[in-house]
Formats: C-alpha cells, sequence, structure tokens
C-alpha cells in the first residue's frame, strides 16, 4: 500500500509476488499480490483486473487498472465519489484487432471460412468463379478511428484497399481516404464492402450500427464487430443476414458473451465468430504490465496518470 505513496516510495514488499517478483526499479518495489477473489482485497491499495465487481468500490482501493480497453461496465460516478482512480488498457491492441481484421476480410474474400467448413466433410469443392475476390481495390469504413481503427485502417491501405472512417471530429488521419462525422455514418457505409466497428460503447455509440445503418450497407458487405455488442443492434444484424440483404459479418463481441449455444450467428455459413479473441496475443500480460509499471511509477512521483478514465 505504501509504495504508491509519495511519502513512502522505498517501502519493499514481503508478500507473495506475481511472476518472478520483478523489480519496479528505482521507486522501490510494491508488494504485489495475485487474488482470486475480491474478499482477499484487504490492504491492497491498487488492483489490476479483467472484470468489474461491485465488491471493488468497497475495498478502500485508491486505484484500480482495466486490463481491457473497454470499461463499459465501470460505475464511473461511484469510482469518482469514492476518488478511487480507473485507468484502461488503451494504446495496445492496434497490431493485434488489425491483424484479426485483415484476417476476417481475407477469410471472407478469399473463402477460406467456407473452405474449412466443408473439409471438416472432406468435401472437395471449388467455389463459382465469380464468388472470391481479391481485397485490393476493395472498399473499408472503419467506424471509430482510435487504437484499434488506425491499427485496422493501415493494414487495409497496406492491401490497396479504398478506406473511409467515421470520426466524432472530421479531421484527417493516415491511410484513411476520407473521414465522416457519426451524423453521416450512413454516407461513409453506403460504397463499403466491409464496415469494422472500432468504437468504445458509450451512451452515444449504444446502437449505434442499427436497422437504418445496415440498410445503408451495400447487399454484398460484411459487417466486423471488434468494439462490443451493445454498439450493434444483434436482432437487426440477424436478420438482414438470415434474409440474405447481407453478405456477412465477423463477430467478436456480443450483447451476451459467452456466445449462447443456441444463438442463430454460430449457424451461418458467412459468419465468422471469434469468442471475444480479437485482441489476445501470447505478449498481451507484458504490455498491460507496462502500463502499470508506468503509473505506479506517475503515482510515486506525483504525476499524472496515463490511460486515466476516472
Ligand atoms: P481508443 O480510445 O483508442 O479509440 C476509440 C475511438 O473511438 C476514439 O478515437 C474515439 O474518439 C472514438 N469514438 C468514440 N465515440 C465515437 C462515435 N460516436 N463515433 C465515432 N467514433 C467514436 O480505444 P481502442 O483501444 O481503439 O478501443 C476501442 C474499443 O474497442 C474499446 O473501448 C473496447 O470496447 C473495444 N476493444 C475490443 C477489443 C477486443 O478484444 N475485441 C480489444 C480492445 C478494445
Amino acid at each position: 500500500r505504501d509504495a504508491l505513496d509519495p511519502a513512502h516510495g522505498d517501502s519493499a514488499g514481503d508478500g507473495d509476488s506475481a511472476g518472478d517478483g520483478e523489480s519496479t526499479g528505482d521507486e522501490g518495489s510494491s508488494e504485489v499480490r495475485v487474488v482470486g477473489s475480491s474478499a482477499e482485497l484487504e490492504g491492497c491499495d491498487a488492483l489490476v483486473t479483467f472484470a468489474y465487481e461491485e465488491a471493488f468500490l468497497s475495498a478502500g482501493l485508491s486505484w484500480i487498472h482495466s486490463v481491457q480497453a473497454g470499461v463499459d461496465r465501470f460505475p464511473f460516478d461511484e469510482l469518482e465519489e469514492r476518488d478511487v482512480r480507473l485507468t484502461n488498457s488503451t494504446g495496445i491492441h492496434g497490431d493485434a484487432v488489425g491483424e484479426t481484421v485483415l484476417g476476417y476480410m481475407t477469410s471472407f474474400a478469399r473463402r477460406l471460412h467456407r473452405y474449412r467448413d466443408r473439409g471438416r466433410d472432406g468435401e472437395w469443392k471449388h467455389p463459382e468463379w465469380d464468388e472470391p475476390f481479391t481485397l485490393s481495390g476493395e472498399s473499408l469504413c472503419v467506424v471509430g478511428l482510435g487504437t484499434l481503427g488506425r491499427g485496422i485502417a493501415a493494414r487495409a491501405d497496406a492491401c490497396a484497399m479504398d478506406v473511409v472512417g467515421v470520426r466524432r471530429t472530421p479531421t484527417p488521419v493516415d491511410h484513411v481516404g476520407e473521414v465522416y462525422t457519426p451524423e453521416e455514418i450512413e454516407r461513409a457505409v453506403a460504397d463499403a464492402r466491409f464496415v469494422a466497428v472500432a468504437t468504445p460503447l458509450t451512451e452515444e455509440t449504444r446502437g449505434l450500427i442499427g436497422a437504418d445503418e445496415l440498410a445503408a450497407m451495400p447487399d454484398d458487405a460484411y459487417l466486423l464487430n471488434v468494439s462490443r455488442g451493445g454498439v450493434v443492434d444483434e436482432a437487426a444484424l440477424l436478420a438482414e443476414l438470415e434474409r440474405d440483404r447481407l453478405a456477412g459479418a465477423a463477430l467478436d463481441v456480443f450483447e451476451t458473451e459467452p456466445l449462447p449455444e443456441d444463438s442463430p450467428f454460430w449457424e451461418l455459413d458467412d459468419v465468422i465468430v471469434t469468442p471475444h479473441a480479437a485482441a489476445t496475443t501470447r505478449d498481451y500480460y507484458r504490455r498491460i504490465a507496462d502500463i502499470v509499471r508506468e503509473n505506479r511509477r506517475r503515482a510515486v512521483a506525483g504525476e499524472p496518470f496515463v490511460n486515466r478514465v476516472v
């Protein structure tokens, strides 16, 4: 606990340490505990967690770091009232999610998911000649041009795709040919072969991709959602897919996770479901540790935190 207080920067921990008990550098070390439940938080000053639990509010914490970039499940007002700082892990997922989205697009264009499905039955079946396409020259609309959106746009641009984007401030962004405002979203998606959704879930973005936006997409378009389930109206999307009004979708995030076994999304040939794994990489924990280590240093030095949300 003392290690987060500038006045006690040298205190050394003597409890269980996470990993190899890595040193935190010149600012002294913190006692690091790996806990299995919020009941074990007694005496902890800071917490690094994947998910939010209500018990965190009364645990006497002064700082919570979210392992996820999306902090839509955290109660901002209540944390502020209790003087608990909240930081998130944005800024580190651009490469992994960018590659995942490129993978979705490549699979749809080159039909890889269909060959894999048929291969399970030993079925050797050449596609119709007009079915596969190449990404080069196809259009992508990226909704939300933060870390994820830029990672996606850079890769699409490298594949010679035409990239447009949607952003609250319509100023230029590298690798994006034209930037639209959220009010212009229907125009932005009107010519898109792919629409990639990469905004946080907020009051403003809940249902951002609804029936009207889906209807504005061309019949041969694919929706790719790597943001949060609530940003896309799932019922409207399912209705469009089931009547072949859209070509397909790749969905990493859902209103209900895990996606229930009886969800119709599992059954559709041109829907790729990934289990909220678009950002997962073996380096994930190191990159989270970099943010936490930097903010611990800042806490000791009395400097403002990076990635601060509350
Ligand atoms: P970020 O903060 O770097 O970028 C988010 C961007 O969305 C910002 O540029 C913001 O201005 C923009 N935005 C907000 N509201 C908007 C609106 N109404 N219209 C258009 N743009 C809007 O965050 P990030 O790291 O890119 O992550 C974005 C979200 O993606 C996270 O909040 C999280 O929910 C989700 N995410 C999912 C995964 C995954 O595994 N699938 C991984 C990381 C992040």
